[in-house]
């Protein structure tokens, strides 16, 4: 059995309506397609569907990977 995202863990980026920016969200629940997301900084509550925390998450990966290729990359 392969689970996605287990509800209750993890974090996503997300745009937060309320902080208008894209913030740090915990995955709050799942009920069927739908997630529910908190926001960390507001605690906002967002509802997207599976094929949206899809994207964002490889979108968040994608960002993720940038960010360590300039860690490893010592850059003057
Ligand atoms: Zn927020």
């Amino acid at each position: 059995m392969t689970e996605d995202v287990m509800p209750g863990t993890g974090v996503l980026a997300f745009y937060c309506p309320v902080c208008r920016m894209e913030t740090m969200h915990n995955v709050a629940g799942q009920k069927g397609q739908v997630y529910a997301l908190a926001c960390t900084v507001c605690r906002n509550g967002s509802l997207i569907s599976a094929e949206q925390m899809r994207r964002c998450r490889e979108r968040w990966e994608e960002e993720l990977k940038e960010i360590i290729a300039h860690l490893d990359s010592p850059g003057n």
